[in-house]
């Protein structure tokens, strides 16, 4: 425990720094560890995932567009070069890769009427990206455009993937609206079949599955839910006809509504302001408080837009990266929360003492550092509370209690003040959530709140099967399922490929390096696709599969990379970074086995390395 750090370390210069970062806690280390303990075991549940429902259940309408208009058409019977399943950024870059490489045919296929994924469907009040937009937006060089603000917001996100389709031509061969049913490999033809539910029968000798990782919204499974008589809705899907306004705000249609909204996570802290300056009165449903770092949004300067010379862009990812990844770049030229947080909280710290005291730091004195670190961090967080909230009461509830990376840290600057407004109320419901529903009350213990909307910003489903959340099976040869095969842990070959599953290349986060802005890892993903696409053109194989050897090693490299720490997840307050609790989840977000332990920079290395050998090791011909 903290109380005797000095036996962690034999060295006065790292005991002082030690003592110098506890002495300016908020609480003394050993009660926050101790507060950390109750307040995940308050909230630890024994339904695990199986808390939620998906919406689709609650609102059977959910895979009806809001957006747009359904449109008719005949059912295709045709065939095409490359099948792209999902027109979010991952979709698109690989795409626009493809291109590059020369391919002509190329459909996209998306549920959604346009490009864009998850910003297609999340045009919730308040909409934006906290991941610096420079980074953050894939091919800004190739469309020739620099986003207006450090971070964008929505509307300019979706348009961006418009540009991308435009730009590529990707528009013209794309079925939108259009969901996929089923794709399955035909040995005889070497071709992919892709069905659809619009009865669509599609040929294709590449198939990339590009379906998003937080892509199939999830309700909380309340009692009574259905029973709730007034309006309801996820906010991935929200309804302007009701609320009135836009994406911008100006909810005029709530002026005299009583509104609750359940959920504070990414998606809440951006909508609650705009429910907090409209609404008549809103109740904020608070189950886990979030951690809610500084955004300051800012507008991009013309003279640093002129100054880029080509190839800014992937510098500029990298640089993220390298800092993200703990490596000391010098100047932090992104100087967001990001950053600074990871600067704190990675090995840059260690390396900083370790010049210091001319040695490196032993393993426990790096440890005990960036835990020390951590509880800084977090005691900044709920110090920011304090000073921004004035009810000392909505203060204490508003404070996170846990590990920095517990949970994903939210940047903003209007969430906190929205709790000083006389109309607006934090529902504390001391880890248990809301309770029931009955017709216009909903329930936070025994107390019953009347409302006449209520907005569930709830989240994506995350740990359940890969294939459950994209809706459709993948068959490979030999009629081999992809559910059955990753059933008990994902097998891949580079994240990318799969044996027996010719042609067919799987982007996201799946056994890669990725984090923080995972388009960056998309980008890599897509340059490495279309490599392969024209090698095992040009070498005119009719396709190409992962042995079975590389797979096994690369499963292998995976389980023995991987930086997993199951204790620290374990510790955690429960939420879709540690499945809920239980971290021993296959199909889980940072679970064991899902990523590459290497980091995102030393991936993308690799790929490059295995791109320049150039005899595809590990591919092999079928
Ligand atoms: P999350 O899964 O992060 O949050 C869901 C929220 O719903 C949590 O606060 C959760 O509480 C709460 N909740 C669930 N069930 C109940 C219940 N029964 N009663 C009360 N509260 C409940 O979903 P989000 O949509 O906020 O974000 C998903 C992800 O999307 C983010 O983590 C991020 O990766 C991405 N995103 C990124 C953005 C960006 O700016 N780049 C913006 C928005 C989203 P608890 O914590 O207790 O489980």
């Amino acid at each position: 425990m903290f109380t005797n750090h000095e036996t962690y370390s034999d060295h006065p210069i790292v005991q002082e720094v030690i003592r110098e970062i506890l002495d300016g806690l908020d609480e003394h280390p050993d009660a926050i560890r101790r507060r950390y303990d109750v307040e995940r075991d308050k909230r630890i549940r024994k339904d695990g995932l199986s808390q939620y429902r998906a919406v689709a259940d609650l609102f059977p309408d959910i895979a009806a567009d809001p957006y747009a208009e359904r449109f008719e058409r005949p059912p295709l019977v045709d065939e095409v070069e490359v099948v792209i399943v999902g027109g979010g950024f991952a979709g698109l870059s690989a795409a626009a890769r493809l291109r590059d490489a020369g391919c002509t045919s190329i459909r996209i296929i998306d549920e959604a009427g346009d490009f864009g994924g998850t910003w297609y469907w999340n045009r919730y009040p308040g909409a934006m990206c906290d991941v610096e937009s420079y980074i953050y937006l894939p091919l800004l060089e190739e469309v020739g455009y620099v986003p207006k603000h450090k971070y964008a917001y929505a509307p300019e996100i979706r348009e961006h993937a418009r540009k991308i389709g435009e730009h590529y031509r990707l528009y013209d061969d794309a079925c939108l609206q259009t969901g996929v049913t089923d794709v399955a490999w035909d040995d005889d033809a070497g071709r992919w079949t892709i069905r659809t539910n619009r009865d669509d029968v599609i040929t294709s000798r590449f198939v990339v599955i590009a379906s998003g990782p937080l892509s199939k919204p999830k309700a909380p499974a309340i009692p009574g839910m259905e029973t709730f008589s007034g309006k309801m809705f996820h906010t991935s899907r929200w309804d302007y006809e009701y609320t009135g306004g836009n994406e911008s705000g100006n909810l005029s249609g709530l002026a005299d509504k009583r509104v609750g909204i359940v959920g504070t996570g990414a998606t809440g802290i951006q909508v609650v302001p705009h429910l907090g300056e409209c609404a008549k009165e809103l109740y904020v449903f608070q189950r886990t408080p979030n951690a809610v770092g500084v955004r300051a949004q800012a507008d991009t300067d013309p003279d640093w837009a002129a100054s880029l010379t080509p190839g800014w862009q992937k510098r500029r990812m990298d640089h993220f990266m390298a800092i993200i990844m703990g490596k000391d770049v010098g100047v932090d030229e992104i100087q967001d929360g990001w950053t600074d947080a990871y600067q704190q909280l990675t090995g840059l710290a260690a390396k900083r003492l370790s010049e210091r005291i001319g040695r490196r730091l032993t393993a426990q004195e790096k440890e005990y550092l960036i835990e020390a670190m951590d509880l800084k961090k977090m005691s900044e967080i709920r110090r920011r509370v304090d000073e921004t909230v004035t009810d000392r009461e909505t203060a204490e509830a508003l404070k996170p209690w846990y590990r920095f990376f517990c949970k994903r840290p939210g940047f903003h600057d209007e969430y906190l003040p929205t709790f000083n407004r006389p109309n607006a109320r934090l529902v504390d419901t001391h880890g248990q959530g809301v309770t029931r529903i009955e017709g216009s009350k909903v329930f936070s213990g025994g107390e019953g709140f009347e409302l006449d909307c209520l907005i569930l910003a709830t989240g994506f489903e995350v740990g359940t099967a890969y294939t459950t959340r994209n809706g459709y099976d993948v068959v490979g040869r030999h009629g081999h399922q992809l559910s059955e095969k990753w059933k008990d842990g994902f097998k891949t070959f580079h994240g990318l490929h799969s044996h027996n599953m010719p042609n067919a290349f799987f982007m996201g986060r799946i056994q890669t390096g990725t984090a923080v802005n995972y388009v960056h890892t998309m980008t890599e993903q897509a340059a490495h696709i279309a490599y392969v696409y024209s090698s095992v053109k040009e070498r005119g194989w009719r396709a190409a599969q992962a042995t079975v050897g590389a797979e096994a090693d690369w499963v292998a490299e995976i389980a023995s990379s991987t930086k997993f720490n199951e204790a620290y997840y374990a510790s955690c307050t429960p939420g879709y970074y540690n499945n809920e609790g239980d971290v021993k989840n296959k199909n889980g977000f940072f679970s064991a086995g899902s990523t590459y332990g290497g980091g995102p920079l030393a991936f993308f290395d690799l790929l490059e390395a295995w791109r320049a050998e150039g005899s595809l090791p590990g591919l092999e011909e079928v």
